[in-house]
């Protein structure tokens, strides 16, 4: 069987996510924080689609509940691992700087960067030894361009991108590529409340993205075809940023 696990599986683009590597063959480990009817719905989904899965809870941020969660699974699975992580899972809390209070800046940069940290490291030895693996980490535009009341977000998805540079270098020898996908607009829970018609105006598309667009993405990245491909950043915006 083969695995990949999926941060913030339990909605918009990780679930797209989940659904469309379980239509590929792999068994998803669908991780969410708090949702977990939506984990269910993600799971039905993954069924509908012909594949298979199981919910992992662990709150990426949390660094002792991140290992417990990992080290429990590859207990329980000698001899097999994990060979696609998508590092998804992430949150926004926008303000400008001038008011931007420590916990909005704290908690994005907390589950993003640390986030990042706390689920790969432990699941990349085994990538190195089997010699294949795939890490997909879920960037922004916000992180390329910079956006205002952003200064949390922006800095924590350009440190993701930073981050998937570096570790690309570092085991580019071992099959295992590092990529990080930065998506404009997508129509998810995290885009309510904007203002979307009048986004929609700066979008050379003229419309925002689908979580199955992105997730088309993840899929050829965490593909063999992909192999040539690491140390990237790919966007997905519409023509928002080029
Ligand atoms: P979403 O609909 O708000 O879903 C967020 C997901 O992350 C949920 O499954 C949530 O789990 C999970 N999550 C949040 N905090 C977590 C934590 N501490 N530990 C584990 N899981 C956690 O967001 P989305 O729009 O699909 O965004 C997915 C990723 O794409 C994010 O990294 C986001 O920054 C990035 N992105 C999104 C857009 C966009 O326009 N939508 C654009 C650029 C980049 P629960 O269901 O349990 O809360």
């Amino acid at each position: 069987m083969k695995y990949a696990l999926v941060t913030g599986g339990s909605r918009g683009i990780g679930r797209a996510v989940c659904v469309k590597l379980a239509a590929q063959g792999y068994h998803v480990l669908v991780n969410y924080v708090s949702n977990e009817t939506e984990a269910d719905n993600t799971l039905a989904l993954v069924a509908k689609a012909g594949g298979t899965g199981e919910k992992m809870r662990f709150d990426v941020g949390n660094a002792e509940e991140t290992l417990v969660a990992i080290e429990a699974w590859q207990e329980a699975h000698q001899g097999e691992y994990i060979e696609v992580l998508v590092n998804n899972a992430g949150i926004r809390k926008d303000n400008l700087m001038l008011w931007m209070e420590p916990e909005e800046w704290g908690r994005v940069l907390n589950i993003t960067l640390n986030g990042f940290y706390n689920v790969t490291r432990p699941l990349l030895k085994p990538m190195c030894v089997k010699k294949f693996g795939r890490i997909i980490n879920m960037a922004s535009v916000s992180g390329i361009m910079g956006m205002p009341g952003q200064c949390n977000y922006s800095a924590a998805k350009g440190g993701i991108i930073s981050a998937t540079k570096a570790l690309a270098k570092e085991v580019g020898a071992k099959g295992v590529t590092v990529n990080a996908i930065a998506p404009g607009f997508i129509q998810t829970d995290m885009v309510e409340g904007l203002d979307e018609a009048e986004l929609k105006k700066q979008i050379p598309a003229k419309r925002f993205g689908k979580p199955e667009e992105v997730a088309a993405l993840v899929a050829f990245l965490a593909s063999k075809d992909a192999a040539y491909i690491t140390g990237d950043v790919i966007s997905i915006n519409g023509g928002l940023y080029t």
